[in-house]
């Protein structure tokens, strides 16, 4: 005998419906089969809204007429594929349910109120329907059917909704149908009766558990489970996009899940199957080949991955019962947990508490009530001598549970869970582990549980990772930048990385979509649009939608954004920049920033703040991590005056110089901006600060190379072009008198005896600067460990790809904890 429960979503339609008709019909071939069928998809949900919605006024025969049609359709199209259907006498089936509907809603309508008994005669008519349908095609396919009434075969107790099987009566009462000759045995799932005769049901999701009873009852030797997934996934595939597929489980590993809110699952079908060791198989309709999940005594094979699956539970609530007399009262557990125990209510998990003077523990959220007052009851005693100071009740929590019986034996599983969720910045408000070691659980705000279980996931399962990046400024770096994404992000999904851009924002307008935003024609996607520029919508958007792995990409130059990195930080999101404002700022804000980032767990990433994409400010990180100390420096930090300086080795004029390279792009559109020494005193004050030493950016001293009145900023870029020649001879005087010394000019920014300084120098052929020119940058770094030769970083340090190849790269940091990413 094998038993096989068909789900609603293999019965959503006429077509499925046939598919399983015919399913049953060849595995009939096999063995003689016991077949479970649920109400058809959706119609239970629609059956327990219509009384609500009846009571809120609704009209009863569209309600009527609804589950009607839906009923009727797929009739009438099953009679097209098995003609000799009696859609006739099928049809009046369907009426007479229809009637017996409508007649329960009218007394729902003139009771004002739905009774349980009420509630289970009407939520029971899907299965009524449904098995009805399943009867005729499998007649008209020619197989011989008996038709079990489960009242009559599961019994259980008083409960209307949610009732016990009462196990030996119900076992006992299937027994006697085992020597039936019939081809099949057809039940409706879900339905069952109490010992006295009255109408119950085993819950939601039931007819899993209603199967398992009958594979008990029938002594089944395969039980199967046919829903509308390939099988048990490390997590729910509708949630978890890339979920594994879990060739095979221990019924111990099926329960844990199924407890813990793994919907495909009644939480309580396996425990009977168990106990009657049935081999048992979760299988896809929609996918006949498909292996599907064997459920057994133990499953043997050894997992690559440290757990079996993640799952979550919602419509949480957490009863705290706390007091600092608490420690002085006898056997105040057994109390507690026998008062909620007498209310027949069930513990999803009794917290650790950190202290020894509370205990805690969860309940359904539909039990809250109920259990508070049972406590109330049953310590008003204690309460009212203050031994117990409250019996607080939290609602709206969910469950999130980490399972597999792997566990035992690997280490590391609870540090792993709680870094995932502290990477996503999840508050854990209580965990408990399960006594066989089989399973961890954490409670979570309810807002939480979903990018709770999807970063557990990535953490234990090395699956897609998500990047989500928020890109302010898109001017050449930030558009290089998304360029360099869109050209990056196939190869990076082969990678299991998924780079998203979330947002985009220039300064007057900005785009936002969680989905992310298509970079094939961004330009034109943010000329459309009309929502005005906001950090602080940005920042709040980010708030509301907890995206994983956030990334607030600055790539302005601007004091303003700079300022709203601490509010991003608590938004939960990383920041990477080229903008150096933020570290430039005071020392106050630079501390902030970091204090900020670590207590959030968050990145600030700025390689680019010194060198573009050279790697500098993670080798000086590193350096005085690793107990490194920073004697000297010096370095040519800016890619423009490496260029201009570079010229006048080969004696172009001062002017020239300037326009030349500024023509070619090397220049800010203003080269004040540069010649100023401004732009290479911030890069300056940014590696003394790496360096661990604290200063302001008005302590580095900058020799300037422009005289005073040329530095006006009042005077407009031409007029300042043109004024610059006057100066050419200046500087010619301080090129030829370097000459005659075999030197070269060169704007450098050194650290010396703790002092900060920009200016000329002139150098000879054997310092490490002579030769950097044409836009490169050198940095030359004098450590207790590098001495007396220094350690010298060379190559280009300027421009929008190198720089914007830098900032992704910073990007990519955040996803590097992962080990499949290297
Ligand atoms: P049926 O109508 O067949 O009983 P259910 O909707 O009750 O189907 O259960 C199947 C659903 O369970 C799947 O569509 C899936 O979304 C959900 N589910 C939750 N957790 C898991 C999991 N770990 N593995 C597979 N499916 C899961
Ligand atoms: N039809 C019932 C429900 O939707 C039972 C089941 O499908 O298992 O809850
Ligand atoms: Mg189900």
């Amino acid at each position: 005998m094998q038993v096989l429960k068909f789900g609603g979503t293999s019965l959503a339609d006429a077509e499925r419906i046939a598919n399983v008709a015919r399913l049953i019909h060849n595995r009939r071939q096999q063995s003689r089969l016991g077949i479970v069928v649920s109400a058809i998809s959706g119609v239970t949900n629609f059956l327990d809204q219509s009384m609500t919605h009846v009571l809120k006024g609704a009209e009863i025969s569209e309600l009527v007429q609804t589950l009607e049609k839906k009923h009727y359709a797929i009739i009438d199209n099953l009679s097209i594929r098995f003609s000799s259907i009696d859609v006739h006498a099928l049809k009046s089936e369907v009426a007479n349910y229809s009637k017996i509907f409508q007649d329960y809603l009218t007394g729902i309508q003139l009771l004002k109120e739905c009774p349980p008994s009420i509630h289970t005669a009407v939520i029971v008519l899907g299965e009524r329907l449904s098995v009805k349908i399943m009867e005729a095609i499998l007649n008209a396919l020619g197989l011989s059917i008996l038709m079990l009434k489960s009242e009559d075969c599961i019994k259980t107790t008083e409960d209307a909704i949610n009732a016990r099987p009462i196990f030996d009566v119900t076992y006992s009462r299937f027994e006697q149908h085992i020597q039936s000759t019939h081809d099949i045995l057809l039940m409706p799932g879900f339905i069952a009766s109490s010992l006295e005769g009255h109408l119950t049901t085993l819950g939601r999701n039931g007819s899993d558990y209603s199967a398992a009873l009958m594979a008990v009852g029938l002594r089944a030797d395969l039980f199967e489970i046919w829903t509308d997934v390939d099988g048990i996934y490390s997590a729910d595939p509708n949630i978890v996009k890339d979920a594994v597929l879990l060739p095979e489980m221990s019924y111990e590993e099926a329960m844990e899940l199924s407890f813990f809110g793994a919907k495909v699952l009644h939480p309580k079908t396996i425990a009977p199957i168990a106990a009657h060791h049935i081999p048992t198989k979760i299988k896809n309709s929609l996918n006949l080949d498909a292996p599907g999940t064997f459920i057994h005594f133990k499953a043997d094979y050894v997992s690559q991955f440290l757990v079996r699956g993640i799952s979550h539970l919602e419509k949480v609530a957490m009863l705290s019962v706390s007091g600092a007399g608490m420690k002085g009262i006898p056997g105040i557990a057994t109390r507690i947990f026998g008062a909620i125990s007498r209310k027949e209510i069930s513990l999803i998990l009794i917290t650790q508490s950190s202290s020894e003077y509370t205990i805690g523990f969860c309940v359904a959220s539909a039990d809250a009530a109920s259990a508070k007052e049972a406590l109330e009851t049953e310590l008003h005693l204690e309460l009212e001598a203050h031994l117990i100071d409250s019996i607080e009740c939290q609602e709206d929590l969910a469950v999130v549970s980490v399972v597999g019986d792997g566990m035992k034996t690997k280490r590391g599983v609870a540090g792993k869970f709680f870094s995932s969720l502290a990477s996503v910045d999840v508050n854990v408000i209580a965990i408990s582990q399960g006594a066989a070691e089989r399973s961890i659980s954490t409670v979570v705000e309810k807002s939480d549980a979903l990018r709770s279980v999807l970063i557990a996931h990535q953490f234990f399962f090395n699956t897609r990772q998500e990047i989500n990046i928020f890109l302010v400024g898109v001017g050449t770096v930030g558009s290089q930048l998304l360029r360099q994404i869109h050209s990056q992000q196939k190869d990076l999904a082969r990678q299991n990385i998924e780079v998203k851009v979330c947002g985009i924002a220039n300064s007057k307008k900005m785009i936002l979509n969680k989905e992310g935003i298509s970079l094939n024609n961004w330009t034109e996607s943010l000329s459309r649009v009309e929502t005005p520029s906001s950090i602080p919508a940005i920042i709040n958007y980010q708030f509301k939608e907890r995206l994983l792995n956030a990334i607030f990409v600055d790539c302005t130059s601007s004091e303003e954004v700079s300022l709203s990195y601490d509010r991003v930080f608590e938004a939960g999101m990383h920041v990477a920049t080229p903008n150096k404002k933020a570290n430039t700022d005071s020392e106050d804000y630079y501390q902030t920033l970091r204090q900020k980032a670590n207590d959030r767990g968050r990145k600030f990433l700025y390689e680019t703040n010194v060198g573009a994409g050279l790697p500098v400010i993670d080798t000086l990180q590193n350096l005085i991590k690793s107990g490194d100390q920073l004697i000297e420096f010096e370095g040519i930090l800016s890619g423009s005056l490496s260029y201009v300086f570079g010229l006048l080795d080969e004696d172009v004029s001062f002017s020239q110089a300037v326009i030349q390279a500024r023509e070619q792009g090397f220049t800010e559109p203003d080269p004040r901006d540069d010649l100023s020494g401004m732009d290479v005193a911030r890069k300056l004050l940014i590696l003394y600060r790496e360096s661990g030493y604290h200063a302001e950016i008005n302590d580095v001293i900058i020799e300037p190379i422009l005289p005073d009145h040329l530095n006006d900023p009042s005077m407009s870029i031409d007029d300042f072009l043109q004024a610059l020649p006057a100066y050419d001879q200046e500087i010619e005087t301080k090129v030829l008198a370097a000459k005659a010394e075999d030197q070269l000019l060169r704007l450098v920014g050194e650290i010396r005896n703790g002092v900060c300084k920009v200016g000329v120098i002139a150098v000879d052929k054997s310092h490490p600067l002579y030769p950097i020119k044409g836009g490169e940058n050198a940095l030359s770094f004098t450590t207790q460990r590098y001495a007396p030769i220094p350690l010298v970083i060379r190559g280009y340090g300027a421009g929008a790809d190198v720089t914007a190849a830098g900032v992704f790269a910073d990007i990519l940091r955040v996803a590097s904890w992962n080990p499949t990413y290297q």
